[in-house]
């Protein structure tokens, strides 16, 4: 017999965007379930470090300090290194300080840690499975679903014992990775150039790599050889696993007739113990999906877009999916939410996945054009030449201590064109990798500011709608009535540091619970209610 039962909310899919997403309804007290056809383990470390904006979250969800004690030893250099082997020479280096030395990056409360998914992943798990109002079932698949006036009826089968069982929820979301079935049922498609290349990431052990070379630790050994950029060599936790990605693998050839072991060896150039733990063919792919969702189902995450890992934004941008779908599901499920909210989803979200599926594009053929010589492991004076030029190419191209690799886009994006954002008067300044990131415009993430010790500013947001006010003497009485007699959850907090004031601009900052400044100005609007409906998606776009 099928069970039947009722749920706000159910995700499809259990993976860091599908579990980002249960905390963000479970801390907002919105029930939902979250099915899983897998266990919850993770047998591959894909994502390896958590973006800015990611720390920035989880420092709201109140996991940052497990993020940071997880992957990486605090002491160790997180430096980029191109070698031409582990033992062999090493053709450049982009330095990046240990975290333990970092210090205050002045931008954000919690600068991008290494914490790879094997460590993430589980993090959120427990955070979530911690949470009253979530639900957790794994070895469970959603089968099929209906969308009526009712809300979507969900099929879900157990995996383990095989009961079959309909969920009717108010909504879905598909969090179910690339090709996940949500997507296809409604006939979304995805648009882009769509497989770059092949690839293959080989999980192992060795307690002996980290220390048969001179090169120190890093988090990433690029391999240049002969045949140019060949594979990255990824440092896991710091002491003893490793992740070697070898790019332009052969699709035709089975991954029975790969040579792993020549493919280590290569990579350390000497031969050295290991215990292979996985090996996950992989494609590289560049693709978003035409729409974010129809009706009472949306998608977030791989399922939303696909891209190149270099440059690290792809976890990191499903997760921003989760915040922003997951403030706003709370409203309308809550009763404050305009008939619009949802719709601006899409609106927001798909330009950040564009941009990141673009520059990480950019940057893997960067990577993977850098020169190429023959000469370039020899032990000669032309081997010696092919290091000078390869070096010389690489620091034009990339530059010496630009740290902040792709803060415009993982943290710097704005939704200044949508539809619950007021307009701002000011102009949008052009990005600069590493500098956008200040910007209090409308639309902006609201920027850190150090209240008190450990204070941030972004500590105030997260609940409902904070309405910051540079001067206790300015009316904000005609906000609050709006907001009240709309029921939006909205707070006032008076900030009297001065130098709080210049960096947001304006006497009056209204931000959404995602963080991210809906309207700002000196003085109340007129109608104070035409503000508070927009912000709430009550106006139609
Ligand atoms: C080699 C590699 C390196 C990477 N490095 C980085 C990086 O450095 N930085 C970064 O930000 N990103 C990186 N990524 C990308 C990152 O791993 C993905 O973006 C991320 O895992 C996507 O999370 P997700 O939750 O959207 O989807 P997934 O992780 O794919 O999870 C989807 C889940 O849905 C479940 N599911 C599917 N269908 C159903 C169903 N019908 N019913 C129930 N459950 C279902 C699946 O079992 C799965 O657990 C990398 C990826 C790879 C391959």
């Amino acid at each position: 017999m099928t069970q039947e039962s009722e749920v706000p909310v159910l995700i499809c899919g259990g993976g860091p965007v599908g579990l980002a997403l249960a905390i963000e309804l479970g801390l907002r007290g919105v029930e939902c379930l979250l099915v899983e056809q897998g266990d919850g383990s993770v047998p591959v470390p894909k994502m390896s470090q958590l973006s800015t904006r990611t720390m920035e979250f989880c420092r709201r969800w109140g996991i940052a300090h497990q993020a940071k004690k997880a992957g990486w030893p605090e002491e160790h250099p997180a430096d980029f290194i191109y070698v031409t082997s582990m033992v062999g020479y090493e053709l450049f280096r982009q330095k990046f300080a240990p975290y333990a030395k970092q210090g205050d990056l002045g931008y954000t409360p919690e600068g991008p840690r290494q914490c790879p998914q094997i460590f993430f992943d589980p993090i959120l798990l427990r955070h979530a499975a911690s949470l009253p109002a979530v639900t957790m079932r794994h070895h469970t698949r959603l089968q099929s679903f209906e969308e009526d006036a009712n809300g979507v009826h969900a099929d879900l089968t157990s995996l383990e014992t095989g009961r079959a069982e309909t969920i009717t929820a108010n909504y879905l979301v598909g969090c179910d990775g690339f090709d996940g079935h949500v997507r296809k049922a409604l006939k979304i498609e995805y648009e882009g150039s769509g497989i770059l290349s092949y690839s293959v990431s080989i999980f192992f052990r060795s307690k002996s790599l980290g220390t048969l070379h001179n090169k120190g630790w890093g988090r990433f050994y690029r391999l240049v050889d002969a045949s140019g950029h060949w594979s990255d060599l990824i440092a896991i936790d710091g002491q003893e696993l490793w992740r070697l990605t070898c790019f332009h693998i052969d699709p035709e050839k089975d991954l029975g007739s790969l040579d792993v072991e020549a493919l280590l060896i290569r990579a350390a150039g000497t031969a050295f113990s290991y215990e292979v733990l996985s090996v996950l063919p992989w494609k590289r792919r560049e693709l978003v999906a035409t729409t974010y969702g129809r009706g009472r189902v949306l998608i977030a995450g791989d399922a939303a877009h696909q891209m190149s890992p270099t440059g690290g934004i792809g976890m990191n941008t499903g997760i921003g999916d989760a915040v922003d779908i997951g403030w706003k599901l709370a409203a309308v499920l809550q009763g404050w939410g305009g008939p619009y909210l949802l719709e601006s989803y899409e609106i927001e979200r798909k330009p950040v996945a564009v941009s990141s599926v673009n520059v990480s594009s950019e940057t893997y053929v960067h990577e993977t054009s850098l020169p190429a010589d023959p000469a370039i492991a020899e032990n000669s004076a032309e081997g010696e030449r092919a290091r000078k030029q390869f070096a010389e190419a690489l620091r034009g191209r990339r530059g010496q201590g630009k740290e902040r690799l792709h803060e415009d886009v993982k943290l710097g994006y704005s939704y200044d064109g949508s539809p619950i954002i007021w307009p701002d008067e000011t102009r949008a300044q052009a990005t600069k990798d590493g500098n956008s990131i200040l910007s209090c415009r409308s639309g902006s993430r609201a920027p850190h500011a150090w209240l008190g010790e450990n204070i941030s500013t972004l500590d105030l947001f997260g609940d409902g709608f904070v309405l910051l006010r540079f001067g206790q003497n300015i009316d904000a009485s005609s906000i609050v009535a709006a907001a009240a007699a709309r029921r939006v959850p909205l707070k006032i907090v008076d900030i009297e540091s001065r130098a709080i004031a210049a960096l947001y601009e304006r006497k009056l900052v209204l931000v959404r619970p995602d963080g991210h400044v809906a309207w700002r100005a000196d003085t109340c609007p007129d109608d104070a209610l035409a503000l508070i409906d927009r912000v709430r998606g009550d106006i139609e776009p």
